[in-house]
């Protein structure tokens, strides 16, 4: 018998849960991703996800190939489509691993009902956290809204499915079953702007278990002192393989595990704490569906932000704010698809508070831009740093860029990465260049004079704004 298996953002055939239980069944899988950006709604995904989604198919077409399989490419309402391939093929059932989103998850259950009273079997799987997020409740039963609870929760009951390789072969697809091409779907960039993408990073299944074993072999060692420095690769860079399911984060988990040692003990931990946060973003989404554009905290509903003046937000975006280290993270989002943690939380901050400007403007740039863009990580990103989310670092905690630099990026060497015309000022200047005009001008006489905000007058317009919304 054959079952059609949903491939959604689990792009990967080891500890794929959806594909494996198929097999165990007894099952044919035939393979199947259905592009409908339009069930989507608001956040349908943007450019810079399109071009890794892009790769990463073709990289899941060619995995599947290589074992005697073939991915079927198909556009359309997703319930359509899938009927469709029902009667075609004569599938006795579905599988698919659980998407969490708050459009997509009405439509799937929807889906599965319908399949059901069909008479088909239908499966869902989880195929991307450690644990769902109806796993955990509080002593009370309601969902977590402080982190350290929930974490100390999900480490006490973290059950891990054991790993397990990708089958070394699967049945043939019938030819019958037609197939758009990847092309059709229209994902790549036409105009070849995301070739500073992939210098460092390599969508796909293989992409992703590289990715792993640099960091175990490399980061890893020193995680916990150089997490925080934009200058260093003291991070995993899997976020973007996380996001599009083409590694499982139990895998992630166990491949750490293997290495555990007294010396590790520290590292390890901090990292696991990471993609804890992941998980408790994915619990918030799913108790919390409308802080995807709502502030969680109430307070902020009638929140004075000042009106986004394209100009200003236009700086902001292409990192010409005359603030470097803010300058310096835009524009390696621009050309890179991804940014640093520790950056991203000063851009977001300038945003929301030096410029006050409403967080989901930020959220929704990142959207387009970041090819890790994640709707439960990014809305919880923006909501902690704008204070308005749960555990929020609270609003009139104002990152000052300045100190935030000198700290993380001590030798400015980040900021001259990605700030070039700024590469010749030396330090401090190139901190704050603006306390140094003659230099400015005659060293980096293309970068912004002034910041587009005094960060001392921003500041203090932004605690007046949140003393004024008390009440
Ligand atoms: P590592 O330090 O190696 O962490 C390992 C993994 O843990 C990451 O890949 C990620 O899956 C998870 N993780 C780490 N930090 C966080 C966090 N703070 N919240 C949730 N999960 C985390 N991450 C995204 O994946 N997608 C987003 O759209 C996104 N938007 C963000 C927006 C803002 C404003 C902020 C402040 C953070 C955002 N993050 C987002 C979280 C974080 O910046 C990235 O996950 C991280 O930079 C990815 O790099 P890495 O894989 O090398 O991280």
């Amino acid at each position: 018998p054959l079952a059609l298996v949903w491939f959604r953002n689990d792009f990967r055939l080891a500890d794929n849960p959806a594909l494996l239980a198929a097999v165990e069944a007894g099952y044919d899988p035939l393979p199947v991703y259905i592009h409908a950006p339009h069930e989507e709604g608001r956040w349908r995904r943007g450019a810079a996800s399109n071009a890794w989604l892009h790769r990463s198919l073709q990289a899941l077409g060619e995995d599947l190939a290589q074992r005697g399989s073939r991915l079927i490419l198909r556009q359309g309402d997703s319930d359509k489509v899938l009927q469709a391939l029902i009667a075609q093929s004569g599938a006795q059932a579905v599988y698919w691993n659980r998407k969490y989103e708050p459009a997509t998850q009405p439509r799937d259950a929807a889906i599965k009902q319908s399949l059901k009273e069909q008479g088909l079997h239908v499966q869902s799987c989880n195929g991307a956290l450690l644990s769902e997020p109806w796993d955990l409740r509080t002593k009370s039963g309601g969902p977590y809204k402080v982190f350290t609870p929930f974490y100390r929760a999900a480490m006490a009951q973290l059950k891990l499915p054991a790993t397990g390789d990708a089958p070394a072969s699967l049945p043939s697809v019938p030819d019958s079953l037609e197939s758009q091409t990847l092309a059709q779907l229209g994902l790549a960039p036409a105009l070849g702007w995301d070739a500073g993408f992939w210098e460092a990073r390599q969508p796909g299944e293989a992409g992703a278990m590289e990715a792993l074993e640099v960091f175990l072999d490399g980061a890893l060692h020193g995680y916990v002192e150089q997490r925080d420095r934009p200058d260093r690769v003291g991070t995993s860079r899997l976020s973007p393989h996380l996001h599009f399911g083409e590694i499982a984060p139990w895998r992630v988990v166990q491949a750490l595990e293997a290495r555990r040692s007294a010396k590790l003990a520290a590292q390890i931990d901090a990292y696991i704490r990471q993609l804890v946060w992941r998980d408790f973003a994915y619990h918030l989404l799913h108790h919390f569906p409308h802080t995807v554009e709502h502030n969680l905290n109430p307070r902020f509903e009638h929140f004075n932000w000042a009106k986004a003046s394209p100009s200003k937000l236009h700086a902001w975006q292409r990192g010409l704010t005359g603030v470097p280290i803010v300058d310096a993270g835009m524009r390696e989002l621009w050309t890179t698809g991804v940014m640093h943690n520790r950056v991203r939380m000063i851009v977001a901050s300038y945003l929301t508070k030096h410029l006050r400007v409403h967080w989901l403007q930020g959220a929704q740039w990142f959207w387009d831009t970041l090819v890790d863009a994640d709707l439960a990580n990014n809305t919880l990103g923006w909501q902690w740093v704008a204070g308005t989310g749960a555990d929020a670092s609270p609003y009139f905690r104002v990152f000052n860029p300045v100190t935030q630099a000198q700290k993380f990026d001590p030798e400015g060497r980040y900021i001259a990465q990605w700030v070039t015309e700024l590469a010749k000022l030396p330090l401090p200047a190139r901190f704050a260049p603006w306390e140094k005009p003659d230099l400015l001008q005659r060293l980096a006489p293309d970068y912004p004079r002034q910041p587009i905000v005094d960060l001392a007058q921003g500041r203090e317009d932004a605690l007046a704004a949140y003393a004024a919304s008390k009440g």
